[in-house]
């Protein structure tokens, strides 16, 4: 074990930042009445949800009465898709995503498949964006939501949302974006995007894990996920996480007021990343370059070498990292997103994403550009593809002698 420890793995989750663990405090344990009952303290506990609220609606450009609370993104994922197929049934079984959503989205469209929706999975190019004129195209008189990330995790492509949701306005057909590595790290206004639904996670912007929010346009139609009390105007059931749901707000209104700066701070220390790991021979840069990116995002593929091996061996020297995305490592298939932007399998496994967060320093990306090309050179000297690609070399070179 190394004494560093340079955490580079943000977009996976972050931790809790101090000004939000105090405000989160008083709700664990000195203001715990529940906030459906109706003494004073209640009240209280029922103020604090109301004002993460506020602040939630706030930072979207959205109605207060639109912010529903979850466990989460996945949740918010779960509940955009399944409750709006269930509740529209009636005007058609027709869904539209792509081929480079989190599983959150692409397993709950499978589940609507086995329960007779149909879902057109959009290609992406080669840096992961998707085509609005091929949403358009898609788009039948039985469909009924498109579902478009804003920002992928893996490889920090900004989808073109807003001319998504112009299309799915003028067609009349929902739109869900989940938004969960956009929200806290680039500007949203759902009005003026067309936005429908949108899904948030409060762990992926310095609040606390297992609470999320999905935001509902007024006056559409869904169906509740989990039924039970009345919580959440009768929408989603179950007694309210409040130091979660307070931690949530406090979280995205620290992550507005910061994000101007940050954001610019971040994208310098991304491309200082991506311009020394690039000069690695045999490496290429995964997904866009400039401000279609996410500020934080890094990913990279190393030709001849295997992800799950340097992240070993990146361990080891203290530096937290992830390969393909935090749901896909642990499995031994390739991430579908570096497939669906083209990616061979063989390259496709030497993926490295690091991404950048508050904690990232610019002497934590010299580190890493220190010790990444002597890790990429050992990996590769122990490689039966890197052995076979320089037996190529040599030989090639004897022919032409
Ligand atoms: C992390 C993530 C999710 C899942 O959110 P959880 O809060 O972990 O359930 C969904 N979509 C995207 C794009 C994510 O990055």
């Amino acid at each position: 074990m190394s004494d560093k420890h340079i955490y580079l793995d943000h977009s996976a989750t972050t931790y809790i930042k101090p000004q939000v663990f105090d405000e989160m405090l008083p709700y664990l344990n000195t203001y715990y009445g529940n906030p459906s009952s109706i003494y004073a303290m209640s009240h209280k506990t029922e103020q604090a949800i109301d004002q993460a609220r506020e602040r939630v609606a706030l930072a979207l450009g959205a109605e207060k009465a639109e912010i529903f609370f979850t466990g989460g993104g996945s949740e918010a994922d779960n509940w955009a898709l399944k409750g709006i197929a269930f509740a529209n049934k009636h005007r058609g079984n027709h869904i539209i995503t792509t081929k480079i959503e989190h599983h959150a989205i692409l397993h709950a469209c499978e589940f609507l498949e086995r329960n007779g929706f149909e879902v057109t999975y959009l290609p992406v190019d080669a840096e992961g964006l998707v085509d609005p004129e091929a949403v358009r195209q898609a788009i039948t008189d039985k469909t009924l939501l498109v579902s478009v990330m804003f920002a992928n995790n893996e490889i920090g492509t900004i989808e073109p949302v807003k001319a998504i949701g112009q299309i799915c306005r003028e067609k009349k057909v929902l739109f869900h974006t989940d938004a969960v590595q956009a929200v806290g790290h680039a500007p949203i206004d759902v009005k003026d995007m067309n936005i429908d639904l949108l899904t948030l996670a409060a762990h992926k912007f310095y609040g606390p894990k297992g609470v999320g929010a999905l935001y509902i346009r007024r006056g559409v139609k869904i169906d509740s996920l989990i039924h039970g009390g009345g919580q959440e105007r009768g929408k989603r059931a179950g007694t309210e996480n409040i130091a979660g749901i307070v931690g949530l707000g406090k979280a995205l209104e620290l992550a507005v007021a910061e994000m101007p700066a940050e954001n610019k701070r971040l994208a310098a220390l991304r491309d200082k990343l991506i311009k020394g790991l690039t000069r690695i021979p045999h490496t290429r840069l995964n997904g866009p370059a400039g401000d279609k990116r996410m500020p934080g995002n890094v990913n990279v593929c190393f030709q001849f070498i295997e992800g799950e091996s340097l992240l070993l061996l990146l361990d080891s020297k203290g530096i937290s990292a992830s390969s393909g995305s935090a749901c896909t490592s642990g499995s031994l298939d390739p991430s579908h997103v570096l497939l669906a932007i083209g990616l061979p399998h063989e390259i496709a496994h030497g993926s490295l994403r690091l991404t950048l967060g508050s904690s990232t320093t610019e002497a934590d990306i010299d580190y890493v550009l220190e010790v990444l090309p002597g890790i990429v050179q050992r990996l590769r000297d122990m490689s039966p593809l890197w052995k076979n690609y320089l037996q190529a070399q040599a030989n090639a070179s004897g022919h032409a002698v």
